[in-house]
């Protein structure tokens, strides 16, 4: 592994010729908006470019230029100069957005997730970023590209998603000075607006189930809800919004929305004001950002991945809930109704107990 910075990465860019982009699953705005602006970006510098994502380009994304580019990886094995990954950690094996199997190529990891493991070849981390459509308008500043409307479009998608629409811890003066400049190239603000905001009368299904879940801990400091893949065809929703608004209820400093999905695995959002989600999802096995993360239990009961969740929160929020965790743990296990054990281990050995594996 060799840590690179924007020159470098662009260093890496203009030698190869056949570059393979990337991102993760579930793609959200930023993932898209990158993964695209960058192919945007690559075109224009006359590369073979090829977008890999194994997951269906959905209606809300369709607005972006470039996106309809991307393609499931090939069955047959492909190689290339260069593979750019873009918004997540290359360790994350089951998120990425490709089958890396099936490529052959050296990978320049470009991301701004402070978990990333920085385990790829070339890893361009920058923490401190909002987006990592930021780090795209990086490489296009660097290297004289053309910031074109289209380019633009792309990477205030990227921007307006991780900033929540400007609303989020991490909108700063760097990201409204980078709203700004991506405007006056011609993004166009407003399909981005309605593109990203609009949602699917399924959404509204879902919102209604997830509300009627919502229970609190710690004096209403933490807020919990949760969707079992039974209630609603969980896969095909992006609950992002949901666990947002569960934030800010008043009194909420941090929310967590517990999604099963079909094949049984629970994944997990958290949202904090105040709190280091981001270490506490990485406890759990997964990651993210200091203020907005997410693990995934694989299958197993909604339940006990509820407790497990709950006592990890119980190292922030004291141990008066978590003696109430373990209560309800014994109780369970008296019932034979829930193997929770993890909890107890966990505390028993607060830093070799944690790991599961990378989520
Ligand atoms: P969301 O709750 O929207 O799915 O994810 C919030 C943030 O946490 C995103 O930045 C995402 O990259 C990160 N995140 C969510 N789930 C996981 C996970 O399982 N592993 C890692 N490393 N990061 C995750
Ligand atoms: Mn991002």
């Amino acid at each position: 592994m060799v840590r690179v910075d924007g020159r470098q990465s662009l260093e890496l860019i203009n030698a190869a010729r056949q570059v393979i982009i990337a991102g993760h699953r579930q793609p959200d705005g930023d993932c898209w908006g990158s993964m695209a602006g960058l192919c945007g970006l690559l075109v224009q510098k006359g590369k073979q470019v090829r977008m890999f994502m194994d997951e269906p380009l959905t209606d809300q994304y369709r607005f972006l230029p470039f996106a309809d580019r991307a393609e499931k990886t090939p069955e047959r094995p492909v190689q290339a100069d260069l593979l750019v990954l873009l918004d997540i950690d290359l360790a994350n094996r089951e998120r990425l957005s490709y089958d890396p199997a099936k490529v052959t190529a050296p990978v320049l990891n470009i991301d701004h997730h402070p978990t990333n493991g920085a385990t790829a070849d070339y890893v361009w981390l920058e923490p401190e970023r909002a987006a990592t459509a930021c780090l795209i308008d990086e490489l296009i500043r660097l290297g004289q590209g053309r910031l074109t409307g289209e380019l633009a479009t792309c990477l205030y998608t990227g921007l307006a998603c991780d900033t929540g629409f400007f609303r989020n811890r991490n909108t700063s003066a760097e990201t409204f000075e980078l709203a700004g400049r991506l405007a006056v190239a011609g993004a166009d603000v407003w399909a981005v607006s309605e593109n990203l905001q609009r949602v699917s009368q399924q959404f509204v299904r879902v919102m209604s189930e997830v509300l009627q879940t919502v229970e609190y801990h710690w004096r209403g400091r933490v807020a919990l809800a949760a969707v079992r893949a039974d209630q609603i065809d969980i896969e095909t929703v992006d609950t992002s919004e949901i666990v947002s608004f569960l934030r800010i209820i008043d009194g909420v400093e941090t929310a967590v929305l517990l999604k099963q999905s079909r094949t049984g695995s629970i994944r997990v959002s958290f949202r904090s004001g105040s709190r280091d989600v981001g270490k506490l999802a990485q406890k759990l096995g997964g990651g993210g950002h200091r203020y907005a993360a997410g693990c995934t239990f694989p299958a197993g009961d909604i339940a006990a991945a509820r407790r497990m969740v709950l006592a990890g929160l119980a190292r922030e929020y004291g141990d008066q809930e978590y003696d109430r965790i373990i209560e309800y743990n014994k109780t369970a296990r008296d019932d034979q109704s829930g193997g929770f054990v993890e909890a107890e281990a966990i505390f028993a050995a607060p830093d070799q107990g944690w790991a599961r594996g990378n989520a």
